[in-house]
């Protein structure tokens, strides 16, 4: 027996409640189970009881083992004074709050059929990267398509609370923190590291008062990325690097240089090197200095989609990095670098700051903005694909990552609604 399947057996109360007793033989009436509770403190909380003729309302902690209970050392942690009952597989030594009163504790071991043990144990322990692949046809369009949307609202929560770290690192400042957090997604995947840092070594302040002048705007970013510390026989790079040499004196940047050497090109396709991102983001900002306020301010997804359909500079049109012209025109960004954008930086900032000002409509626009884009596609979505799905929008395709990657791999199909309509047929 495992915690794990102790906690989803009192969730949905999985056991014979007939005839219930505590281990000194009192009645149990369990009027409510309460509320699992993911954070550190009792398991459940806000549970109603009835033990004996006293209705109790707290919190019930789960054990495999009443001993576990001293083991966790919660005889001396205030947080565990209100548990009303104490639920155990096995009740192995009887316990005692400080006054000597008996702990109620609830035995499970004769009360989950061994079948519930046995195939819980045959799902979490398939070997197929989604275990419930076999059985998944088996439950309920409703039950999936909820679960698809819960792991969706825990993704989108995850992602925000990351960038409330960012919020907490400029002090509350959105603008501020919508420019880094929009860097930081500019670098995709390979370079959002040092975008990042770029961003919070050029504050959105300097930009912002540069914003009219594209060439100053790409001195500025170019020069603090590093990218114009080297001898190259262009001439806008010259520029560049005049104009640079007189903003840094100025702001005293020379210090705020990134190394050269955090910038990756390997195995990049050129659309991806960080030289045409930084142009493209110069760009962004030249035509959107205040691009946070815009964002919360418009409702039409067209709008926000144009925020990012900006073309660069006309050198960075034939150049994919300095003094090394192509013949073709280079596009601005592309349609599935947009979305991205869109899914990984405009839904999460708008869900980040529905959370922080309380506010459900900036929830709604997300995920509004999430319903009108097209799915992505990778290998999880692909694997969802083959089990009949339904992707129709990046809604459904956030929500399926989130579901692989928050309960699938690491293997908590107990906590997952599918999983347990599972064990329960
Ligand atoms: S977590 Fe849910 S969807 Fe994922 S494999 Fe387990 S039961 Fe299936």
């Amino acid at each position: 027996m495992k915690e794990d399947l102790l906690h989803f057996v009192w969730q949905h109360q999985y056991f014979d409640k007939a005839g219930l007793v505590t281990t000194t033989g009192e009645s149990i009436n369990i009027i409510n189970p309460g509320f699992a509770h993911r954070d550190a403190g009792p398991d459940f909380v806000q549970a109603k009881i009835l033990i004996g003729d006293i209705e109790w309302h707290g919190h019930v902690e789960l054990h495999v083992t009443s001993s576990d209970w001293q083991k966790h050392g919660h005889n001396s942690d205030p947080a565990y004074q209100n548990v009303v009952l104490h639920v155990v597989w096995d009740d192995d030594i009887p316990l005692h709050y400080d006054d000597k009163v008996a702990i109620p504790t609830l035995e499970l071991k004769h009360r989950i059929k061994p079948d519930l043990t046995r195939s819980s144990a045959a799902l979490v322990k398939n070997d197929s990267k989604i275990a419930c692949a076999d059985s998944i046809h088996q439950v309920d369009v409703l039950t999936v398509t909820s679960m698809v949307e819960r792991a969706l609202m825990s993704r989108l929560e995850l992602k925000s609370s990351e960038l409330g770290l960012v919020l907490k690192t400029n002090n509350g400042d959105w603008e501020q923190a919508a420019y880094q957090w929009l860097m930081k997604h500019m670098g995709f995947k390979k370079n959002s590291e040092p975008m990042y840092r770029l961003a919070q070594q050029l504050p959105l302040t300097i930009i912002r008062k540069h914003h009219h002048d594209i060439h100053q705007l790409e001195a500025l970013l170019f020069g603090v990325a590093g990218m114009l510390s080297e001898e190259v026989q262009d001439d806008y790079y010259k520029d560049l690097k005049r104009e640079y040499d007189f903003l840094s004196h100025k702001y005293g940047l020379k210090d705020k240089e990134i190394s050269t050497v955090e910038w990756k090109y390997l195995r990049l396709r050129p659309a991806n090197f960080p030289s045409l991102r930084i142009a493209q983001v110069a760009q962004i900002f030249h035509s959107h200095p205040s691009f946070f306020s815009i964002l919360t301010e418009t409702i039409d997804v067209k709008k926000i989609r144009e925020l990012f359909r900006v073309s660069q500079s006309d050198y960075w049109c034939s150049h994919y990095q300095f003094g090394k012209s192509t013949k073709h025109a280079i596009p601005g960004l592309g349609k599935s670098s947009i979305d991205g954008l869109l899914i990984n930086v405009c839904a999460t900032l708008l869900v980040s700051y529905g959370k922080f000002t309380d506010n459900q409509s900036y929830i709604e626009r997300a995920l509004d903005l999430l319903a009108q884009i097209k799915p992505e596609k990778n290998a999880i979505i692909n694997q969802w694909s083959a089990l009949g799905s339904t992707i129709a929008s990046a809604a459904d395709s956030q929500g399926l990552l989130g579901l692989y990657k928050l309960y699938c791999r690491p293997r908590q199909c107990l906590r997952c609604s599918i999983g347990a309509a599972i064990l329960n047929r």
